[in-house]
């Protein structure tokens, strides 16, 4: 490994552990954003029963989506069976819109349980996070991962656009 790539895996080592201590706060007023309807009504390109998908605000990367339960659960061994099952159904039809609305070749999916994981929203959600052919420098994505949060929110006109992309992209995919 380069000297150069060591200084940035340092940096980016610093950084992160600096925005765990300061941005992993426990949710202690009750508060859940995905239990927000504005929030939801806001950011949702898809819904059904039991699942609903969401653009994020502050995305990692162009195309970084959130696959949530409709119904309040804290973590993911909370599920019911079908929740579990629905969850990977929508979690596939987000990336067969995603790779058609970004152009897009592969795609993390990260999930928490617990504080002690960073996770700061008490609201199981996969983050589905996905990458260009070719973008594939992990300090990078691990340096865009660590600072997403400290960053500012996405314009509502350009969220309300994706949305709409998004929508579009679902219903030709759905049978
Ligand atoms: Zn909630």
């Amino acid at each position: 490994m380069h000297k150069k790539s060591l200084y940035i895996l340092f940096a980016v080592s610093c950084v992160a552990i600096g925005y765990f201590f300061l941005y992993s706060k426990k949710p202690s007023d009750g508060y859940c954003a995905f239990c927000d309807e504005k929030v939801v009504e806001f950011q949702k390109f898809y819904e059904d029963d039991l699942v609903l998908a969401l653009y994020t605000h502050k995305p990692v990367l162009p195309g970084h989506c959130l696959i949530i339960p409709k119904r309040h659960v804290e973590r993911f061994e909370m599920l019911t069976d079908e929740e579990i099952t629905q969850m990977g159904r929508v979690i596939k039809k987000v990336n067969d819109a995603v790779t058609v609305v970004f152009e897009t070749s592969a795609y993390l999916l990260l999930q928490k349980n617990g504080y002690e994981v960073g996770q700061t929203v008490p609201h199981v959600h996969f983050h589905y996070i996905p990458r260009k052919a070719g973008d594939d420098s992990m300090v990078t994505l691990l340096f865009k991962m660590v600072i997403a949060n400290a960053r500012k929110p996405l314009p509502p006109a350009e969220t309300q656009k994706v949305v709409e992309q998004m929508k579009n992209a679902m219903k030709m995919g759905s049978d």
